[in-house]
C-alpha cells in the first residue's frame, strides 16, 4: 500500500475534493463564479470554525494578558492614512499589450528567479531576487520594467514581451457611505484586521486594566484587491484574518518576537501540520510598518508559500494614530527600571502575528488528503480528530430488526457532547468511505450482537482497525480525544 499526500498531490484534486464534499464552492457559480472568491459549505465552514476556535483558545485561553475584540470592517477613512494604507498599500503591476493580462511585476521577476535555483542557478537566481527587491525600495518603476525586458520575460498568454510601464495599483476597495457620494464618503474595506485593534488599544487597556505586555486577538474579514487572484483560496479578494497585536515595553520587542515565532510554530505543529512541510522565512524587503518580520510558510501543493507573518512593528501604528488623531495613545508603566525610577510614559512597541485562516485551512486540508493506492483504494482526510467537521458517524448493520432505533439512540445521546450523525443509507463499507471522504475520525457500527452485550464496533478512520466497546462508554472515549484540549495542551 502507497499513500500519497501533501506536495504529491495537485491542487487540482484538492479543489475538486472540496468542491465534491462540501468543504468549498466556487462563489456565485450559477452566474460562472465570481474571481477569487469563494464560499465555505457545510464541511468546510464546520473546518474552518474549528480551526479559528483553536487559533482563538490559543490565544485568549492559553495566557491571562491576551484578550479578544470583535472590530468593524469599517473604519473612519482617516485610519488608512495614519496606517500608511492609502500611500503605501500597493502593488507592481504590468500589463501585457497583446494578451490584456495584468500581472504584478515583482512576481514575474521572483518566478524567473525561481526557475534559476530550480536549474541550479542558485547565485543568478540570488542576485535577480536582490536586485528586484532594490528596484522596489527605490520605487523605480521603470527599473523593474526594463529587469523584465533585459530578463525576457514573456506573457505566458500571448507569449510576447509588449509590457506597458509598471503602475502602482492600490489594494484597498473603496466605497461611499451615506447617500451623498463626495470624496468625504469614501471609505474602505479594511485590507488588515490589525488597525481595529490599534485604534482600540486604550479602551481595551483602560477598561481591562491591562498591563503591558499584553496582546489583543482578532478573528475577521479583510478585503484586497488582489492584482493576480489564483491558486484556489490561497489569495481571495475577500479572506479571513487572525491577528493578534502584543504590546510590549520598548527593548524587548526582540524577545517577544523570538517568543511568538516560536510559539507560533508550535500551534501549526499542533493542528496536525507536519514540521518538514513547515518553515521561516526572513523577509528582505520589509512592509512600511515593519522593523523586522518572519513568515511561517508551508508546503502547499504548489510551494513553499507564507501562511502567517509574524512582524516587529515598533511603534510605528500607535504614533502614527496619535499623531493623525491628536490623541495621546500612551501608556503609563509603572515599574521600575534599574535605576529604581518608574518607566513611565511610553509608546507601546507591538509584535504582531497573522494568519490567514483560509491559508491555515487550506494547508490543514492538503496536508490531511490522502490517497491510499495499491490492493484497497482509499482516499480520506487525516484531519486532526479535534478539527473535523464530523466527529462521529452512528451507522445500523441494517435498518430493520430494530437495530436502526439503537443507533439513533445513540446518535441523540451524543450529540450534545460532539458533532455526531446517523446513517443508513447504503452498505456499511459505503457509509464508510463517505465518512472516510470528509474526514470522520469514529464510525460506530451497530450490529446484531449490540441487542445483547450492548456493544458497538468503533472503526478507527486512520488505521481502519476496528474496536469492540460499550455503549456506555462512548461518549468519553471518543470525546477525550475529539476535544480541542488536544491541541491546546500541547502548544
Ligand atoms: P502575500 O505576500 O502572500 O500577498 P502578505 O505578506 O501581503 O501576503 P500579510 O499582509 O502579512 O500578507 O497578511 C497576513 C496573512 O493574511 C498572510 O500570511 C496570509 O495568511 C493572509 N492573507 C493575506 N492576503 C491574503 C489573500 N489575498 N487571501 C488569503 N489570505 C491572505
Amino acid at each position: 500500500m502507497s499513500q500519497q499526500s501533501g506536495p504529491a498531490t495537485s491542487l487540482q484534486d484538492i479543489i475538486a475534493h472540496a468542491k465534491e464534499y462540501g468543504f468549498v464552492f466556487p462563489s456565485s457559480e450559477i452566474y460562472d463564479g465570481l474571481q477569487a472568491v469563494y464560499d465555505y459549505g457545510q464541511n468546510g465552514v464546520e473546518l474552518k470554525n474549528n480551526l479559528k476556535t483553536a487559533w482563538w483558545k490559543s490565544m485568549t485561553q492559553l495566557y491571562d494578558n491576551i484578550v479578544g475584540i470583535d472590530a468593524s470592517i469599517f473604519m473612519h477613512p482617516t485610519t488608512w492614512k495614519a496606517s500608511g494604507h492609502v500611500d503605501g498599500f500597493n502593488d507592481p503591476m504590468i500589463d501585457n499589450k497583446d494578451s490584456k493580462k495584468r500581472y504584478r511585476a515583482d512576481q514575474l521577476l521572483e518566478g524567473r528567479a525561481e526557475e534559476y535555483a530550480a536549474n541550479g542557478q542558485q547565485d543568478k537566481s540570488a542576485a535577480l531576487l536582490a536586485e528586484t527587491g532594490r528596484l522596489l525600495s527605490a520605487e523605480d518603476l521603470d527599473g523593474v520594467r526594463e529587469l523584465i525586458i533585459s530578463e525576457n520575460i514573456v506573457c505566458p498568454i500571448s507569449k510576447t514581451a509588449n509590457w506597458t510601464e509598471v503602475r502602482q495599483f492600490n489594494l484597498m476597495f473603496s466605497t461611499q457611505v451615506g447617500s451623498v457620494a463626495d470624496e468625504s464618503s469614501t471609505i474602505y474595506l479594511r485590507p488588515e484586521t490589525a488597525q481595529g485593534i490599534f485604534v482600540n488599544f486604550l479602551n481595551v487597556q483602560k477598561s481591562g486594566r491591562m498591563k503591558v505586555p499584553f496582546g489583543i486577538a482578532q478573528i475577521g474579514k479583510a478585503f484586497r484587491n488582489e492584482i493576480v487572484a489564483r491558486q484556489f483560496i490561497f489569495r481571495m479578494r475577500e479572506f479571513e484574518q487572525m491577528e493578534m497585536q502584543f504590546f510590549v515595553r520598548p527593548g524587548t520587542e526582540n524577545e517577544w518576537y523570538e517568543y511568538w515565532k516560536e510559539t507560533r510554530l508550535k500551534f501549526h505543529k499542533a493542528i496536525g501540520l507536519p514540521a518538514e512541510k513547515l518553515k521561516y522565512h526572513d523577509h528582505d524587503k520589509l512592509a512600511h510598518y515593519a522593523k523586522a518580520a518572519v513568515d511561517i510558510e508551508y508546503q502547499f501543493p504548489f510551494g513553499f508559500r507564507e501562511m502567517e507573518g509574524i512582524h516587529s512593528r515598533s511603534d510605528f501604528d500607535l504614533k502614527n494614530h496619535q499623531e493623525y488623531s491628536k490623541k495621546k495613545q500612551q501608556y503609563f508603566d509603572p515599574e521600575l527600571d534599574e535605576s529604581g525610577k518608574p518607566y513611565g510614559n511610553y509608546i507601546p512597541y507591538v509584535v504582531e502575528t497573522s494568519v490567514g485562516a483560509d491559508r491555515l485551512f487550506l494547508a490543514t486540508l492538503s496536508n490531511a488528503f490522502v490517497q491510499e493506492t495499491g490492493e484497497k483504494e482509499r482516499t480520506y482526510l487525516k484531519l486532526h480528530p479535534a478539527l473535523a467537521p464530523i466527529k462521529a458517524a452512528v451507522l445500523p448493520l441494517v435498518k430493520k430488526d430494530g437495530l436502526a432505533e439503537i443507533a439513533q439512540d445513540i446518535t441523540k445521546s451524543l450529540k450534545p457532547y460532539f458533532r455526531t450523525v446517523y446513517d443508513d443509507g447504503a452498505a456499511i463499507g459505503k457509509r464508510y468511505t463517505r465518512q472516510d471522504l470528509i474526514g470522520t475520525p469514529f464510525c460506530i457500527a451497530v450490529d446484531y450482537e449490540t441487542k445483547d452485550d450492548n456493544c458497538v464496533t468503533i472503526r478507527h478512520r486512520d488505521t481502519m482497525e476496528q474496536e469492540r466497546v460499550p455503549i456506555a462508554a462512548l461518549k468519553d472515549k471518543i470525546g477525550e480525544q475529539v476535544a480541542m484540549e488536544r491541541i491546546l495542551e500541547s502548544i
